[in-house]
């Protein structure tokens, strides 16, 4: 008989950086996600408002077990500057992230089958129904801050999140605390005000969705005027996060050290990126998903609008505001 014990540490043998596990009877309360799709805050994702994502029975009969892993990912490279560089969100600086997370899920779903026979699992890394920040918080991983993230008290909010659903019943974590306290740096220094209130951000506002997952010709001019140079995701809200600047450290996973070519890069160059570079460059990259004529809309856009004068970046120094 496998134990909960024994599956944390075949996870953290396999390189997860944190392990829970959540009972999939107890499911989290998932209204503020109902609420947010309601409002239409998910803009045109749909896939968010998929019914299974309600219900973790839907995506596997029969599942008793939802074990939550994280991967820390982040890297103290520094972001280029000067006005020609082009911002990229951290999550996609090494090998996408989908295949590393896979490459340790199925390992350990294997394990797992190996240890018990007839149970069934399925793994999900941002690639399924499953609500995966909502699970993470009743396992124990950490909590969804104020920005949307989950916040681990290890690592910050510099993690992957994956999932293996099991029909194997294992003893669960008790449910991460909440600690943003009365912190509000991430809603002040939003330059779009895309954090409508604590704890929900409007992705028809937020960057991060505009330059991945907006298909429209144009940005809506909002958004354009206020791009401060992110071409790919926006890291603005997770940067000025006093549990990023504590606990953020470098990744141990040695497919996501930074690669020149997703890290750094210049307008001028994406502003003309043609189909041929993007295929070579963005081949087993995250970034993948913007495709070449996006990085083109994304970076002409900024090239069209004047610099606008970034927030100071906040740095911690009120330890009572984040609740540590
Ligand atoms: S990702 Fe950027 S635009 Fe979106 S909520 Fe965070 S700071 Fe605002
Ligand atoms: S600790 Fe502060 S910056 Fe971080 S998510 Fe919470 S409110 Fe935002």
């Amino acid at each position: 008989m496998v134990t909960a014990a024994q599956v944390k540490h075949q996870a953290q043998a396999l390189g997860f950086h944190r392990v829970g596990i959540a009972a999939a009877g107890r499911p989290p309360n998932l209204q503020p996600l109902a609420d947010w799709v309601a409002a239409g805050h998910h803009a045109d994702m749909t896939w968010m408002a998929n019914s299974k994502r309600q219900d973790v029975q839907k995506v596997l009969p029969g599942v008793q077990s939802v074990i939550c892993v994280a991967l820390n990912y982040y890297s103290p490279t520094e972001r280029p500057a000067g006005p020609d560089q082009a911002q990229i969100s951290r999550y996609g600086w090494g090998e996408d992230y989908h295949r590393v997370m896979r490459r340790r899920l199925k390992a350990l779903a294997r394990w797992l089958q190996t240890q018990a026979p007839d149970c069934q699992t399925l793994t999900y890394s941002d690639t399924g129904p499953i609500a995966e920040k909502a699970w993470a918080v009743t396992a124990g991983l950490g909590w969804i801050g104020k920005h949307s993230n989950l916040i681990t008290r290890d690592y910050g909010s510099w993690v992957f999140l994956g999932e293996v659903l099991t029909t194997l019943a294992l003893e669960p974590d008790p449910p991460h605390t909440e600690h943003c306290g009365t912190c509000t740096r991430c809603l002040e220094a939003c330059p779009t005000q895309a954090i409508v209130q604590p704890f929900v951000v409007d992705a028809r506002q937020c960057i991060a969705y505009h330059t991945l997952e907006n298909r429209a010709e144009r940005l809506p001019p909002a958004i354009e005027a206020n791009l401060e140079g992110w071409v790919a995701g926006c890291d603005i809200c997770q940067d000025v996060c006093p549990w990023n600047q504590r606990f953020g450290r470098p990744t141990d996973v040695p497919e996501l050290t930074p690669r020149p070519e997703h890290q750094q890069a210049t307008l001028a160059e994406l502003a003309h990126l043609s189909e041929t570079e993007w295929e070579t460059r963005f081949r087993d990259s995250a970034l993948r998903r913007i495709k070449a004529w996006m990085w083109r809309r994304n970076a002409q856009a900024i090239q069209t609008h004047p610099e606008v004068e970034s927030p100071e970046s906040a740095t911690c120094s009120d330890e009572s505001q984040c609740g540590q």
